[in-house]
């Protein structure tokens, strides 16, 4: 019986641990909207989590903000500015679209006057090029307004995801940019960053990769210790963890990330110290 008081003592001490980790999860659709925000935060809480904030962005589902409605597209910038005023932990992700031109950097302008901080063009499911002039032009004026652009990069497009990417990268050097899911199941293209950090004056180290999906998928595979020297070549600094809620649950990615083998220093970077350095967040 004198097991007890130690068992009690370990039980009481069990939920603070938990609650004493930082998670922002960068990365959820709101296909739904509101609901998607009310079914995200049920899941949340249901699996005994705890978020300091996640990102927001309606790309997904049946919202494709495809080129040549840029009033559409303002209409659901003010719909997720909205939801994020009444949401406070929701970083609100706005999107416009490349080829939208003058009226895709007016609108880029007009939400980083009302705090945007984070941009998000898939070149997959928006059907652009990443290679397009009016690509650069947009996320140069992202650079210049302290926008962070994140941009899909799970190497669904055909003919050079990454290197695309990685050359837009390095076109705008006071870009910051998110790549999404590092390269998908391609990631090893990324260990590139290791060389290119020491070219001199090539890489403005602007990169920043969030591990959702991917993390699922890399736990207990094969590949994991590739992954996760890739993750350590590109820079544990440079790391985010999402979820790409409704496609996994934070649960789920957490759980992943907890396995992989990284120092808990490491995790707790991934988990919410990068982000808030990145976007700047209350501590
Ligand atoms: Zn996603």
């Amino acid at each position: 019986m004198r097991i007890l008081p130690f068992l009690a003592a370990a039980l009481l001490l069990a939920p603070g641990a938990a609650s004493a980790q930082q998670i922002f999860d960068s990365h959820v659709h709101l296909w739904d909207g509101e609901k998607s925000i009310g079914d995200y935060e049920a899941q949340v809480e249901d699996a005994g989590l705890t978020i300091t904030g996640f990102g927001g962005m309606w790309f997904g589902g049946p919202n494709q903000a495809l080129a040549g409605n840029p009033r559409e597209i303002r209409a659901r910038n003010d719909a997720l500015l909205a939801l994020a005023a009444k949401h406070p932990t929701m970083v609100p992700i706005a999107t416009v679209h490349p080829y939208d031109g003058a009226a895709a950097l007016d609108e880029l302008q007009r939400v980083a006057g009302l705090g945007v901080k984070l941009l998000k063009i898939h070149p997959h499911t928006q059907k652009f090029d990443p290679v397009d002039p009016r690509v650069l032009a947009l996320v140069r004026r992202a650079g210049d307004l302290g926008i962070t652009v994140v941009m899909d990069n799970a190497n669904i497009v055909p003919g050079g995801d990454s290197e695309k990417l990685f050359n837009l990268a390095l076109a705008a050097p006071k870009t910051k940019f998110v790549f999404a899911h590092m390269g998908g199941l391609n990631f090893r293209f990324w260990n590139i960053l290791k060389m290119a950090r020491t070219a001199e004056g090539l890489f403005g180290d602007n990169i920043y990769f969030d591990i959702s999906a991917m993390v699922t998928l890399a736990a207990d595979a094969p590949i994991e210790e590739e992954f996760i020297w890739t993750m350590r070549n590109v820079g544990i600094d440079h790391i985010l963890i999402g979820s790409d809620y409704p496609q996994f649950s934070l649960k789920q990615t957490l759980d992943a990330l907890e396995k992989l083998d990284l120092t808990p220093a490491e995790k707790a970077k991934i988990r919410h110290g990068n982000a808030r350095d990145l976007l700047e967040l209350k501590p």
